[in-house]
């Protein structure tokens, strides 16, 4: 059943949502070389904690952490452990905060130090991909629609590989609720689009193959050909004329290049890729 949320419903949404973005602010804030992925899980779910709110993952069909933290070949669904982050690996960070009864959920991937110019370019495509998604999510669209522009944008014009094993959804009470949102598609398919409906934008893009696979564990799901894969989310709101964010970017995007000013000697390549 898709759900058509109230005003009010969709502010509380805004609220958890805008709330995953500062604890994905603090993400970029803290992020460097040498620190361990479950030290990011740790700093995360104190944060989302101290402000009064349930990491929505922490025990979601069993996922044992607050954030699911996917590095370099990993897609999505990686365990925060031990590794320690290094100079030139990305780092896609999935978050849930869940509070007065709604969830948001908002990822976002970032790049430690010196990233291969290349890989960046799968950042930014992959980022730009939530918004030409989220543009098609207007009142008589369908869900296709959305689909359909996130495939046609990163596969047909970067020729990047999008992942068809796991897909965007409704977000709202539960975490996942319907509809399912395919990042690959046909114009004109799938359920129509009502203003109300909140769902969550999620493009998984692979610089190689789009073709993965799930690890023993059950969750960490990596790419085929070990190559890196980029993922940006947005709660969204869909509205009469295009898609309303209810997450942002902003905040992390501050923090980031907050994060690169202070590590400025270290990340000197990377400010000139940012401000090109
Ligand atoms: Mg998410
Ligand atoms: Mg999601």
């Amino acid at each position: 059943m898709i759900h058509i949320r109230s005003k009010e419903e969709i502010e509380l949404i805004r609220k958890s949502a805008l709330m995953v973005s500062a604890t994905l602010s603090e993400v970029a804030k803290f992020l460097k070389p040498g620190i361990t992925t479950i030290s990011i899980d740790k700093m995360a779910e104190a944060f989302i904690r101290d402000n009064g709110g349930i990491p929505s993952f922490k025990g979601y069909h069993g996922f044992p952490y607050s954030l699911c933290i996917s590095v370099n070949d990993v897609v999505v669904h990686g365990f925060p452990g031990e590794y320690e982050l290094q100079d030139g690996d990305i780092i896609s960070v999935d978050c849930g905060f869940y509070k007065n009864g709604y969830h948001g959920d908002s990822a976002y991937t970032f790049a430690i130090g010196n990233v291969k110019p290349e890989v960046l370019k799968l950042l930014r495509v992959t980022k730009e991909s939530v918004y030409i998604g989220m543009a098609q999510a207007r009142e008589n669209n369908r869900v296709g629609d959305i689909s359909y522009a996130i495939e046609h944008y990163t596969s047909r014009l970067h020729n990047y590989g999008v992942v068809r094993e796991l897909v965007g959804h409704g977000v709202g009470k539960d975490l996942h609720e319907d509809p399912q949102v395919p990042n690959f598609g046909k114009r004109g398919d799938g359920k129509k689009l009502r203003e109300g409906m909140v769902l969550a934008i999620e493009p998984m893009i692979n610089l190689g193959t789009k073709n993965v696979h799930t690890e023993r564990d059950g969750w960490t799901v990596r790419t085929n050909d070990n190559k890196p894969s980029a993922h940006f989310e947005h709660t969204t709101a869909v509205r009469k004329s295009k898609g309303e964010p209810l997450s942002s970017f902003e905040p992390i995007e501050a923090a980031e290049l907050e994060n690169i000013e202070l590590n400025s000697s270290q990340y000197s390549d990377k400010i000139t890729v940012l401000i090109a």
